[in-house]
């Protein structure tokens, strides 16, 4: 029989946990889940919810014992993720619903909690945010978990293969994650998932390279079997490789290993230019467990706490004391270095479950951010008063976002010196000399920034948002997606405008959307004249040896020429040319 070659075949997704792993694919097809449905009769609805009571006992027990497992293995913080299944199965509304469902329906127990939690996840789901639809997946994991303690029927597990495989799946859930045998597990490929599931961050954390976001129904496309090369780098699925695509990736991985192993040594140095141009790079937080890996950065501080993290999931607002803790708390692990805390920023595409909004046709330019606080004060004074008094115990700084003009600006100042008077007044500490700042992440800011910049102490450019509003694109639709183009002529030449006008002024002007992140564009930044870089904690090595090999000179020329462009295409083109000369192996 002649030869058939093999065809190598390649489906594209995002790099949710970085590597590169090849193997035997393992194709999981958790099948149709099948719910038992029958009626109770009325003599029979005590026993149901004892048997119910016992399901949700023995659910609680089973993931305790994987918490317990996950944190042995690497650590409380991980484990931590478990937390929100755990709380899952606390919720009142949702156990209240499920007696009702048996007392008042008179429904099987399998039947009342499927549904229950199916319908809860489905109402979180079509909130659109990315935090809130991830609870939503917890809660499919915990009721499935449910459903089979109280059918007594045991999922079929994926710890149960026993062969070193690619894992491929429609979707995993974060349990699924856990479960799987590390030693066998080289990586993982998935339709659904994206770079903030939990399922993501667990893959991180154990070190799994994954593809998530890959095409619709690509799983049905392989076999168990299949030779896959998945690339979690750069978010690609290749089945049945060729021999030059595997040697490709072997130099890939050979390069990258020695990236990584320099890369380590960067954490005790600093960000200077060969020249001798020094800058402050931090990191972004969301979660106080991020805590750790922002140590292991080298990051000098927190240039962007996004408070609203800590809102949310939860029934209450935060009071001042709970507040005043987490920030102590976060300042505390820093000092020296300084935590810059962003008043809330929610609204928009961040709803805040404890505090309900109105429904508004365009979120994004509605009630936002520091708008939003301006119109509740009540909410502001609290975390005003929290974040003041924190400062008298850690190196804290205050920022507002989504300033839009100089009115707002003012009242919201007038409304902090207010709040410092009343401090004052009751005796309580706080640092007088406390850093203000304001974001510019709204074209109407950043072309009044030299008035803004008389009113505070520093300047923070937020590049997603001022991305999104100058060119009219939603950030979050997938749509309009090549469109979002932060090089656009129009938004670096607002960045030159902020940076001059807060330098006219004497101020530092950082740089806190997810520009600073890419270090393609780190040329850009400096060149521009952009004091303090706050990224993504992973990314600070990496920004820090780009800094390391530039020289500003360089980038002042770069920033020059740019600035003279005409479309975004061109001036990407030639962030990213000066990118590869210098440090192309850092861009893979
Ligand atoms: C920004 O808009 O660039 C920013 C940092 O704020 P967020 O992404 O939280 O809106
Ligand atoms: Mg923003």
């Amino acid at each position: 029989m002649p030869h058939v070659p093999r065809e190598e075949r390649r489906y594209k997704g995002t790099g949710v946990s970085p590597g590169v792993s090849h193997g035997i694919a393992f194709v999981h097809h958790p099948g149709k889940e099948e719910i038992p449905r029958y009626p109770i009769r009325p003599e029979r609805i005590d026993a149901e919810i004892l048997r119910l009571e016992a399901a949700l006992k023995a659910t609680r027990r089973q993931i305790e014992q994987i918490q317990a497992a996950l944190s042995a293995a690497v650590g409380g913080k991980e484990a931590g993720i478990f937390d929100a299944h755990l709380l899952v199965l606390e919720d009142p509304s949702m156990l209240d619903e499920f007696v009702r469902g048996i007392e008042q329906d008179r429904q099987n127990a399998e039947y009342v909690v499927h549904q229950t939690a199916a319908r809860y996840a489905e109402e979180l789901a079509a909130l659109k945010d990315p935090y809130l639809s991830e609870r939503s997946q917890d809660i499919l994991d915990v009721s499935r978990r449910l459903v089979t303690n109280l059918t007594g029927k045991a999922h079929p597990g994926l710890s149960a293969i026993q062969t070193r495989h690619v894992l491929v799946a429609h979707h995993l859930t974060p349990s699924d994650t856990a479960s799987l045998n590390r030693d066998l597990v080289l990586g993982f490929a998935t339709e659904i998932g994206s770079k903030n599931s939990h399922t993501a961050i667990l893959a991180r954390s154990l070190g799994i390279p994954a593809v998530s976001g890959l095409p619709p129904g690509f799983e049905a496309l392989l076999d168990t079997g299949d030779e896959l090369l998945l690339d979690g780098y750069r978010g690609l699925l290749i089945v049945n490789p060729l021999a030059d695509t595997i040697r490709e990736y072997q130099e890939f991985a050979r390069q990258r290993a020695r990236v990584e192993e320099d890369l380590g040594e960067l954490r005790e140095t600093s960000a200077v230019t060969r020249d001798g141009h020094r800058i402050r790079l931090s990191a972004n937080l969301g979660l106080v467990d991020e805590l750790p890996i922002h140590k292991l950065s080298g990051a000098e501080g927190v240039g962007l706490y996004r408070t609203e993290v800590f809102y949310f999931n939860r029934d209450e607002l935060p009071d001042e004391e709970e507040q005043y803790q987490n920030y102590v708390r976060i300042a505390k692990e820093l000092h020296p270095h300084p935590l810059v805390i962003r008043t809330l920023d929610v609204g928009g595409d961040k709803p805040l479950p404890a505090f309900p909004l109105a429904i508004e046709d365009n979120p994004f330019l509605g009630l936002r951010g520091v708008r939003l606080c301006l119109q509740h004060c009540e909410i502001f004074r609290v975390q005003l008063r929290a974040i003041l008094r924190a400062s008298a115990v850690g190196n804290v700084r205050l920022m507002y976002p989504m300033i839009s003009g100089l009115p707002e600006l003012l009242h919201a100042n007038a409304i902090l010196e207010e709040v410092r008077a009343q401090l004052r007044q009751e005796g309580v500490a706080f640092d007088e000399k406390l850093p203000v700042g304001a974001m510019i992440e709204v074209p109407a800011a950043a072309l009044c920034a030299a008035e803004l910049a008389r009113e505070v102490q520093f300047l923070s450019i937020g590049t997603n948002d001022l991305t999104q509003y100058t060119l009219a694109v939603d950030r979050m639709n997938e749509a309009v997606a090549p469109l979002y183009e932060p090089t656009h002529p129009a938004v670096v030449r607002l960045m030159k405008q902020i940076v001059d006008a807060g330098h006219a002024a004497g101020l530092k002007v950082s740089v806190c959307g997810e520009m600073a992140s890419e270090i393609g564009f780190t040329p850009l930044l400096l060149g521009l004249g952009v004091d303090e870089f706050s990224a993504a904690a992973h990314m600070v090595p990496r920004i820090k040896r780009a800094v390391q090999v530039l020289t500003i000179a360089q980038c002042r020329e770069l920033t020059a020429r740019v600035l003279q462009m005409e479309s975004g295409a061109e001036i990407l083109a030639a962030c990213e040319a000066l990118a590869r000369e210098h440090y192309g192996a850092l861009l893979a």
